[in-house]
C-alpha cells in the first residue's frame, strides 16, 4: 500500500512537542469529522480518516515517534513498521478498530479497566425543526455489557480465576527490535486483556469479552437554535467500558436540511421576495416566507432591486437563551415583467414617454448601487 507522505504532525495539526493528550484530543477530533456515519457525502471521507489513522499510530508510539523525528518515514519503514489498513473490510470496521474497542485491535492499551469509546451519529432535521427544537430517535449499534454474563465473561455459575499467561500482573514484556536495538516495553496482557483475571469457562454469549454490540435506540433532545454541524454530547452514552471501566460519550451530530424559502446567517434567515416592477414603482403591501408562516412587508413606492427589508424577530431563535430570536432579512427582487399583452404595452410606452430625469434621479453612488446589487454590506 501506498505510505502517506504527510508530516503526521500536519495531518493530526498538533505542534511538535505535542503531548500524548493532545494527540489523542486531536485525532478523536478528526476521527468525529470523518466518521463514516456523518460523512457519507464527502467520498475523501475514508481516506481522510486512514491518513489521520496512520498519523495517529505513528505520533501515539513514543518509539515509531522517536524514530519518525530523527529518520522521517523512511526510518519507519527500515525499523519495520508499515501501517496496514487494508485488511479492514470498511471504514466503519477500520473506525471500530478505534473506536468500537471489541478489546484490543491497534494501538495496545494500559493495564486495566479501560474507559469505553465514544460514539458519534449523525442526525438530520429540517430548519423549523431547528427553529421549535425537536426530539430525534437515533439507532445505533453500540458495545453494551454482555446480558447473559454482565460483563465479566465468566459463564454464569463459574468461576474467575488467575490469568495464566501473565500470572495475574495483566500486563506481558515485549521485545522489539529499533534501529537502535532491542526495546524492552509492556503490553496489556492478550489473554486477559489487563485485568490478570480470566473466566474459568467464557461466557458462551459473547466469547468471554464480557461485551456485545447492539442495536440501541434512543430519543434525544434538540435544543431550538441549534446551528448546522454542531454536536450534542451525551456523557456516558458511548460504548460500555471493559470490564467495568467507565462507558464513553455519544456525540450527536445535527445537520440541517437545506430549506429552499431560507439562506441561514447565524441567527438571521434571509429570504428573497419577487416584486413586479410596477409595485415597486408605486409601493405595495406583500407577504414574504416566515417560519411561522408568512409576514406582511411593506414595500415602500420607488423601492431598488436588492434593497433589504428586515422583520425584527423573525429569524431562528437563540440556541439556549430563551424568547430571543434574530431578524429575517428580506432581499427585494424587483421582476421585470418578461411578456407584455398590446394593451400593457401601450400603458408602457405611454409611462416611459413621460418619464423625465427627474423620475429617474437617484443620488446614490456607484459603490453605493453596487453593495446593494451584488448584497455586500
Ligand atoms: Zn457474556
Ligand atoms: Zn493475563
Amino acid at each position: 500500500m501506498a505510505t502517506s507522505a504527510r508530516d503526521p504532525y500536519e495531518v493530526l495539526g498538533v505542534p511538535r512537542d505535542a503531548d500524548e493528550t493532545q494527540i489523542k484530543k486531536a485525532f478523536r477530533r478528526l476521527a468525529r469529522e470523518l466518521h463514516p456515519d456523518v460523512n457519507r457525502h464527502d467520498p475523501d471521507a475514508e481516506e481522510k480518516f486512514k491518513e489521520a489513522a496512520e498519523a495517529y499510530e505513528i505520533l501515539n508510539d513514543s518509539e515509531r515517534r522517536a524514530l519518525y523525528d530523527r529518520y522521517g518515514h523512511d526510518g519507519l519503514r527500515s525499523g519495520g513498521y508499515a501501517p496496514n489498513f487494508e485488511g479492514f473490510g470498511s471504514i466503519s470496521d477500520l473506525f471500530d478498530a478505534f473506536f468500537g474497542g471489541f478489546g484490543g485491535g491497534m494501538g495496545g492499551r494500559a493495564a486495566g479497566p479501560a474507559q469505553g469509546r465514544d460514539i458519534a451519529v449523525g442526525a438530520e432535521i429540517t430548519l423549523a425543526e431547528a427553529a421549535t427544537g425537536t426530539s430525534v430517535e437515533l439507532s445505533f449499534e453500540a458495545v453494551d455489557a454482555c446480558e447473559v454474563c454482565h460483563g465479566n465473561g465468566a459463564k454464569p455459575g463459574t468461576p474467575i480465576v488467575t490469568c495464566e499467561r501473565c500470572g495475574g500482573a495483566g500486563v506481558l514484556q515485549a521485545v522489539t527490535r529499533s534501529p537502535f536495538g532491542q526495546v524492552m516495553r509492556q503490553m496489556a496482557c492478550d489473554v486477559c486483556g489487563g485485568d490478570g483475571r480470566v473466566p474459568s469457562e467464557p461466557c458462551e454469549r459473547c466469547d468471554g469479552r464480557g461485551r456485545e454490540v447492539r442495536r440501541r435506540t434512543l430519543r434525544v433532545d434538540v435544543p431550538p437554535g441549534i446551528g448546522d454541524g454542531q454536536r450534542i454530547r451525551l456523557s456516558g452514552r458511548g460504548h460500555a467500558g471493559e470490564r467495568g471501566g467507565p462507558p464513553g460519550d455519544l456525540y450527536v451530530l445535527v445537520r440541517i436540511a437545506a430549506d429552499e424559502r431560507f439562506l441561514r446567517d447565524g441567527d438571521d434567515l434571509v429570504t428573497v421576495l419577487d416584486v413586479p416592477a410596477p409595485l415597486a414603482m408605486i409601493g405595495a403591501t406583500l407577504t414574504a416566507p416566515a417560519l411561522d408562516g408568512q409576514v406582511e412587508v411593506d414595500i415602500p413606492p420607488g423601492t431598488q432591486p436588492g434593497e433589504v427589508f428586515v422583520v425584527r424577530g423573525e429569524g431562528m431563535p437563540r440556541l439556549r437563551r430563551s424568547g430571543r430570536r434574530g431578524d429575517l432579512r428580506v432581499v427585494v427582487n424587483v421582476v421585470v415583467p418578461r411578456r407584455l399583452t398590446r394593451e400593457q404595452r401601450k400603458q408602457a410606452e405611454k409611462l416611459a414617454d413621460s418619464l423625465t430625469a427627474d423620475n429617474v434621479r437617484t443620488d446614490e453612488s456607484l459603490v453605493g448601487k453596487l453593495k446593494r446589487l451584488i448584497g455586500a454590506s
